[in-house]
Parts: C-alpha cells; structure tokens; sequence
C-alpha cells in the first residue's frame, strides 16, 4: 500500500497486505487477531507503529463495535502538505499512526539481510489495547536491543520511555533532539514490561486528533532518511552507560538487585 491507501484504509486491511508482504517475504510472524502483529525480522531493533487512528477508531472490535469501512475520505496534497477532506469539510487524517505504519511497511522493501523486527499495535488511541495484550502474552524479545515508535508529532525531535535510557546518545548522535519523557504511547507499555531501550521519533504529521490534522512530507521524508541511517548502522548497546545505571541503581535505588546485577554484568 502507499501513504494514500494507508490513511484510507481500515487496520483488518493493512494488518492483511502487511501479512501477505511477509508472506511473500518468508519472513514468520506472529498475529493476535486485532491485537498486534510482530513479523520478525533479523536486526536487533524493532521499529513501531500503530494502525488505528482517533477518526476510524469506531472500526475495530476492540471498540466492542463491528469491523467497518470508514467513510470514504479525499487526501489533498499541496505545497508538500497532505490534508483530509469528507463531502468537502476538513477531517481528521490519520497521519498519526498511519505515517508510522507506511514508515514500517518501507521496511519490509529492503535487503533481506536487515530487516528490522516490524510490529503493529492495533487499539492505542483507545488505551494501548493491543500492546497491553501483548506484554500480558509477554513473548520473548531477548532478541530485541532497542524498540522505535515512529508516532510522535515532532520535528527532529524523540521522546523516551520507560527507566532504560541507554539509547539516547546513540539516537541523538543522528541528530535527533531529546525532548524527555514521552507522556504515551505503545511502547510505554512496552517500556514497563522489557528491559530494552524504547524512543519514540518524530515523523511529521501534526495536530493529530483534529480536523486541522495534516503531514508535512518534507519532514516526514527527512525522519525517514534519518532512521534508515540508524537501522543500517545498527544498535550497539552502550556498556558504558549500563555500567552508568547500575550505579544509580547502587547509589539511589536497589543496592541488593544492582551489586548481584553488578557483579555479573558491569
Ligand atoms: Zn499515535
């Protein structure tokens, strides 16, 4: 699918092309009926998005409501801005998580030799239904160093999640700009369950959960751009800083945990 046929369509759509692209691929997957699919890739980063939306949110079982079509919406393109029309008023787009999602699915056109672990949340404008389910499954990701949500407004710009910050020099040395603690979204469930890193980049869609909601593709392009360099250096985690935060751990926090922690790993 393209960006165009992402922000019209419903998630039982997308989460389909997104299985007959790995199919395809031979990539394996694991899928949750309306909840999240992981395909697995073979780096050690997983990168994120999620396929509902604030305006089609009533088309998914998760909302206790029937799977529906949502109502045919135009997506206008001008001077490089993408907006939504329905019977000629101003809707919202979509953007947010749909450029997360068309930012995915460009994973899946690469050298099969690094695919980043791909997966798609469904129910997240709705409290993080599917990734809930997901940590409640709690499937082993001991293959996973760093998790990246594409779902932020930003330019530039990422935000963290939960208590493992050993990514964000890394991150930033793609020039990204640390804004904190990122206030929600799938990976803050994430964040609490695994021990892994999770940011979360900015990916240029803005206003989200209005009308007035619209993609600056020059931004959204250069996101892209940026996190290709990442997933093609790859992650190293950063020994230095797990040392780091063992020591706020010892000095702050759970001296028992971090001196056997210590002992093994720093
Ligand atoms: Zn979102």
């Amino acid at each position: 699918m393209t960006l165009t046929e992402f922000l019209q369509s419903n998630q039982t759509a997308i989460i389909a092309d997104f299985i007959k692209k790995a199919d395809e691929l031979g990539l394996e997957y694991i899928y949750k009926d309306e909840y999240y699919l992981w395909i697995k890739g073979n780096t050690n980063i997983a990168v994120t998005a999620h396929v509902d939306t604030v305006d089609i949110k009533y088309a998914s079982r998760l909302d206790s409501m029937p799977i529906q079509n949502p109502e045919p919406k135009m997506i206008v393109e001008d001077k490089g801005i993408l907006t939504a029309y329905r019977n000629e008023t101003r809707c919202i787009l979509g953007g947010d998580d749909r450029v997360g999602v068309h930012i995915c699915y460009e994973q899946l056109s690469k050298s099969l030799e690094e695919i980043p672990h791909i997966f798609l949340f469904n129910g997240e404008e709705v409290g993080g239904i599917g990734s809930n389910e997901f940590c409640q499954d709690k499937p082993n990701l001991d293959m996973i160093e760093l998790m990246i949500a594409v779902d932020c407004p930003y330019n530039n710009e990422f935000v963290w999640y939960g208590d493992n910050r050993s990514a964000d020099k890394w991150v930033e040395s793609f020039g990204w700009h640390n804004r904190g603690r990122g206030i929600f979204t799938d990976i803050a469930n994430i964040g609490y369950y695994y021990d892994f890193p999770c940011v979360n980049l900015g990916c240029g869609y803005f206003k989200q959960h209005t009308p007035e909601e619209y993609i600056d593709i020059e931004i959204m392009e250069m996101s892209k751009r940026k996190l290709n360099r990442m997933l093609e250096e790859g992650y190293v985690p950063k020994l230095e800083q797990i040392a780091l935060d063992c020591i706020d751990d010892f000095f702050f926090e759970d001296e028992a945990h971090c001196y056997e922690w210590g002992s093994q790993n720093c």
